[in-house]
């Protein structure tokens, strides 16, 4: 039996010559043969934008070439990994293809999705909406820095996005980070003895994206690492913005001097999107998605959702999967009976009659034996959201699914959890159940 890598080299060759050069280069290239098991072939690509990428638009090139150097069906996954794991940088750099560091540009890092143009505005977001195009457009000259608050989902990393995009298109140097991530190459950093050069790296940006900065504040040194690149760039006139859950006055573990370089600029909230915004995101993500559906359903919907943007997407990918399965139309009344369907449910009963119905199980399929791909999946994402969403221990989440072992329920939670931040598929799967849990939340309040 050849080795996954030799197979995927094999299948690169194959793509190399059905796919045009600037997608193999942009998508393919960079990839390799992880794993072949089962049927399932896992192919490991350096970002999360990448494996969504070749997960909508090649999978099906990619299955039939796969099978037929195989010689069998096979299953394709598409899954982050990284080969100099941080090693040179993992940081989102991108620039002019002439500028200094063109090697480490990975634009692809920056969500198509995520632009200005698919950002929806609204009363609740006009003003963070304004400040990013303006500090997009004028790099260091107006708010510096600009910090942007809201709870999740309100859009905060998609406008970091977008701020990426265009300043790559105004041939700006710019890099995003997470504050998780920052952590983690500045720890390196350390390790290797390379935190000038860590810093060094940073200095010469134009445009600094910083994501989640609630993430540090526990944390002194990376804390006293992100103050220094801060005033390297301040200093230099570069354009510095942040996000975080909370304004910096109630970040209370922050040191005192980086809670006032924060506010130096301007702060300004995402409010959670009121009726009208709701009502306009929903119109536009269901013609993104090119799902049919009424205007009298997406004001149903928008009614009933009211805490963020991420849970109306979740809602809609939720009832598309539903449509796709059943063929059933979304008229008032079909969405109205999907809304009522786990009413007289509650917490931990919702989570595992949703599971079901989205993967066509029943729940005592769920509690019972089977062991088939299909049911033992639905049955791990089961653990995780108990978990996540419903607060339940892991013996219990074992009792409720059908006197599992306690073990069992750990290895299932942690096996979801590590997945869902690499493999898209899955992240979405899950998105689309929690989109349903939030319905009937939310139709459980109205009643
Ligand atoms: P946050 O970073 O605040 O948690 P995200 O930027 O991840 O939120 O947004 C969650 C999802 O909602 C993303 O898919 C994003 O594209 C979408 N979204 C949020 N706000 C808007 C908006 N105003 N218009 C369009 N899509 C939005
Ligand atoms: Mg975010």
């Amino acid at each position: 039996m050849e080795s996954a890598k030799q197979i995927w080299e094999t299948a690169l060759g194959e793509l190399q010559i059905q796919v045009s050069k600037a997608n193999y280069t942009t998508w393919l290239k960079n990839s390799q043969g992880i794993s072949y098991q089962e049927n399932v072939f896992v192919v490991g690509v350096p970002s999360a934008f990448v494996a969504e990428w070749l997960t909508k638009s090649l999978h099906s090139l990619v299955s039939k070439t796969l099978a037929q150097i195989i010689g069998g069906d096979v299953d394709v996954q598409f899954t982050v990994h990284n080969q100099n794991q941080l090693t040179n940088g993992s940081l989102a750099y991108a620039n002019q293809p002439d500028g200094g560091i063109s090697t480490k540009a990975k634009i692809d890092r920056f969500n198509p999705k995520y632009t200005f143009a698919n950002f929806i505005v609204g009363d609740c977001n006009r003003l963070a909406y304004a400040a990013t195009i303006e500090v997009a457009e004028n790099p260091g000259h107006s708010y510096n820095p600009l910090f942007i608050y809201s709870s999740t989902g309100q859009g905060k990393t998609h406008l970091l996005h977008a701020i990426g995009h265009r300043a790559i298109s105004n041939g700006l140097k710019v890099a995003y980070t997470s504050a998780e991530q920052f952590t983690n190459e500045f720890v390196l950093a350390i390790k290797q003895g390379q935190v000038e050069d860590f810093r060094a790296r940073l200095r010469t940006v134009h445009i600094f994206l910083f994501d989640d900065i609630q993430f540090i504040s526990d944390k002194k040194q990376t804390q006293q690492c992100f103050l220094q690149t801060f005033n390297d760039l301040y200093n230099n006139n570069r354009q510095i913005i942040i996000t975080a859950d909370r304004p910096p006055k109630d970040m209370a573990l922050l040191s005192n001097k980086l809670k006032s370089r924060l506010e130096w600029g301007l702060v300004t909230p995402i409010q959670p999107p009121d009726f009208e915004s709701r009502l306009s995101i929903l119109r536009a993500k269901a013609k993104e998605t090119m799902i049919t559906i009424t205007d009298e359903v997406l004001q149903l919907l928008a009614k009933q959702i009211r805490e963020n943007v991420r849970q109306l997407e979740g809602a809609l990918i939720y009832l598309t999967a539903r449509t796709k399965l059943t063929g059933m139309e979304l008229t008032l009344q079909t969405v109205n009976k999907l809304l009522t369907s786990t009413a007289d449910k509650q917490g931990s009963e919702v989570i595992m009659q949703v599971v079901a119905d989205y993967f066509n199980l029943t729940v005592e399929e769920l509690t019972g034996k089977r062991r088939d791909r299909k049911t033992a999946l639905a049955r791990q994402i089961v653990m995780y959201l108990m978990r996540e969403e419903d607060n339940c221990s892991f013996a219990e989440i074992g009792k409720r699914l059908g006197n599992r072992n306690h073990a069992t329920i750990v290895h299932g939670y942690e096996k979801i959890a590590a997945e869902m931040s690499v493999n898209s598929k899955l992240y979405h799967q899950i998105l689309g159940i929690k989109g349903k849990i939030d319905l009937s939340k939310a139709s459980r309040e109205k009643y």
